[in-house]
């Protein structure tokens, strides 16, 4: 069997790809040979994505969707067939946090994590698992979160109710396509210095940084390595699992 990190020619889909950690992710794929569609609910920030992708000498293209959408992964799904004949590896990681206090927070407010979040990880799953299952491959990686399975934020148990939510959902897709070559894992981050967290906890990022045991924040970056690692051949047997990409963040006592 071909052991290499090599992902060279595989079609990817990175969702939430316009900024943050989705970019950091679509970034490191296209670096490392794959044609990367890149999707965001903003177009103008899929289309930025892409560009940078393409500055590099890598092929890139956007698509503008919800990932809470059944009908636009639908689309999507199909675009990306069209274009290139196949779905090599699916990234579900648009997440939203707008942080809220349980007696604050809306049923709306709830719903609209819960959809984007979780659901949305079934649908862009749904979306391309009958390509997946025609090809006999597929690498699936969904971005969860430290927050919700291992530790606790006040102002997000939607969010981390979603992000728990994510590692059961995989854990038991994983099962159900673990016959036909195609693997599910996810990925934990703890805090990353995106242009999410800056709009909700500038503040609270430096604090964050003296308390992680390497001295650092992860980046975008770090989570793409981890997400390339289960993308690649090098991985071929691992499923259902998660990578913690925390700084050592969550062993603290
Ligand atoms: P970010 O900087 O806000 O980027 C998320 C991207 O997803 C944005 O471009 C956003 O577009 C897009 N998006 C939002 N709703 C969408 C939808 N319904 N459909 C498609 N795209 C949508 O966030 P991030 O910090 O990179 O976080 C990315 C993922 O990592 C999330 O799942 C988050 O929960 C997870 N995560 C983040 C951290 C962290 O510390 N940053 C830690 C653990 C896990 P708009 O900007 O237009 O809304």
């Amino acid at each position: 069997m071909d052991s290499s990190f090599s992902i060279q020619g595989k079609i990817a889909i990175v969702t939430g790809a316009g900024s943050g950690i989705g970019r950091g992710i679509a970034e490191v794929l296209a670096n490392n040979g794959a044609k990367v569609v890149v999707v965001d609910i903003d177009e103008t920030s899929a289309k930025r994505t892409v560009e940078q992708i393409r500055r590099a000498g890598n092929i890139s293209s956007p698509i503008a969707a919800d990932v809470s959408n059944w009908v636009d992964m639908q689309k999507v799904a199909a675009a990306v067939i069209k274009e290139y004949n196949r779905i090599d590896i699916l990234c579900e990681n648009a997440g939203i946090y707008p942080p809220a206090k349980i007696i604050e927070m809306s049923e709306e407010q709830w719903d609209k994590v819960i959809d984007v979040n979780l659901k949305g990880c079934f649908l862009g799953l749904k979306s391309c698992l009958p390509q997946m299952l025609k090809q006999n491959y597929g690498r699936v990686i969904m971005t969860s979160s430290i927050t919700g399975y291992r530790t606790g934020e006040i102002g997000l148990s939607h969010y981390s109710a979603s992000k728990a939510g994510i590692i059961g959902f995989m854990r038991s897709a994983a099962l159900e396509v673990a016959k036909n070559n195609i693997t599910i894992n996810a990925i934990e981050p703890g805090t990353i210095s995106t242009e999410g967290t800056r709009r909700f906890a500038a503040g609270e990022l430096k604090p964050l940084e003296d308390r992680t045991p390497t001295g650092r924040l992860s980046t975008p970056e770090d989570i793409g390595n981890a997400v390339l690692f289960l993308a690649s051949d090098l991985a071929p047997n691992i499923t259902g699992q998660t990578i913690v990409v925390d700084g050592g963040y969550s062993i603290v006592e």
